[in-house]
């Protein structure tokens, strides 16, 4: 089999160190991939002038799947989010983020095995905000049929092949009437196609709390765009935090993975970042490209990085360096 090419963005903050670290243990996992490295963000600002540069929109293209570190958004001011600009031109519509416990990390909750379906295109990311008089802004919810059937759909069709046994669609439809009513009556018509998959819906608050009361019996979750970033978060934080939630973004043609976390500020530079969230991102790009036997390798190597406890990052109580735990993996395997 010919050597997939994969585009590598090793993004800012923590972004080049966590995925120095993935890209070294899906090497070692003996994965066919030639890495096709490009900038974005915030580097690619301060060396072409450029955070989307035209040869990393080539490159995604081209290739088809990517690889990405977290990319500096400014807040309140600035460009515009290069994630959103790359969803929205890649049009991946997908957001897929599995949340389980893990062996060997303590937190409050255990049994916890969900996966969140954010959809990825519209909402309040429309980017359309605007000053109506001074003092007064306003910013525009956008939600479509088309978008809200789409990720319906991917979330009813993932639970099927899955084996999934509930999609809940978490909304604000009781105070969004229109908008939130759209998505919901969409995900009502889907659901009516797959009688075998419970269907359920919860208020985006209730839902939180639900979630941090009960997470066990969360199956998948279907959200609009930014309640996913929410929950997304918390959702992490159920099972130990940033630093070990994967997540994939899905089009018709391309796909890119990267982890929930952002480019860490707090602890860029110190070889400090848990370099797991990209690593179990790399998992589920292994699998897309069909290196299912490294992606096995890789995930039964991480798993025992887990139980063992020896090597940890901050985040999870140790004082290992981000390149240890690479380490200690690539010797696992
Ligand atoms: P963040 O996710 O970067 O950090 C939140 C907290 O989690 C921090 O305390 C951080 O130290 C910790 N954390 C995150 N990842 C970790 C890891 N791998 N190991 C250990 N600890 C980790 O969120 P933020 O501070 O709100 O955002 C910082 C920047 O990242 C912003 O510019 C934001 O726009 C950007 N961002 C990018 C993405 C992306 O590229 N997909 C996602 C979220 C945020």
């Amino acid at each position: 089999m010919k050597p997939v090419r994969v585009t590598l963005i090793p993004g800012d903050g923590i972004g080049p160190e966590v995925t120095a670290a993935a890209a070294h243990v899906i090497e070692r996992a003996g994965a066919r991939i030639v890495w096709d490295v490009q900038l974005g963000g915030k580097a690619a600002l301060d060396k072409v002038g450029n955070p989307v540069p035209d040869a990393l929109l080539a490159s995604i293209k081209k290739n088809r799947v990517a690889l990405k570190g977290p990319l500096e958004t400014s807040v309140g001011h600035g460009y515009r989010s290069i994630n959103v600009t790359l969803r929205k031109y890649f049009d991946l519509y997908a957001n897929l983020r599995p949340v389980r416990t893990l062996p060997g990390i303590a937190t409050s909750f255990s049994d916890v095995d969900l996966v969140v379906v954010r959809e990825n295109t519209e909402d309040l990311y429309s980017g359309i905000e605007h000053q109506v008089a001074p003092g007064v802004v306003e910013s525009v919810k956008v939600i479509t049929a088309r978008a809200s059937r789409r990720i319906a759909h991917f979330a009813f069709e993932f639970a099927t092949r899955e084996k999934r046994k509930t999609v809940t669609a978490i909304h604000k439809a009781n105070i969004m009437k229109l908008s939130d009513g759209l998505f919901l009556a969409c995900a009502r018509q889907e659901a009516s196609r797959y009688p075998k998959i419970k269907y359920r819906e919860l208020i985006v608050d209730n839902a939180c709390m639900q979630l941090v009361l009960r997470p066990q019996e969360f199956d998948v979750l279907l959200l609009e765009n930014l309640y996913g970033d929410i929950v997304s978060d918390l959702c992490a934080g159920l099972v130990g935090g940033l630093g070990v939630v994967a997540g994939a973004n899905l089009g018709a043609r391309v796909a890119i993975f990267e982890a929930v976390h952002g480019t860490a500020p707090d602890i860029a530079g110190q070889n400090a970042a848990n370099p797991l969230a990209v690593i179990f991102s790399g998992i589920m790009m292994l699998r897309h490209i069909g290196e299912t036997r490294a992606a096995a390798r890789l995930d039964r190597a991480v798993g025992r990085f887990l139980e063992e406890g020896k090597v940890r990052t901050r985040d999870l109580g140790g004082r290992a360096t981000t390149r240890a735990c690479a380490e200690r993996i690539a010797a696992l395997l």
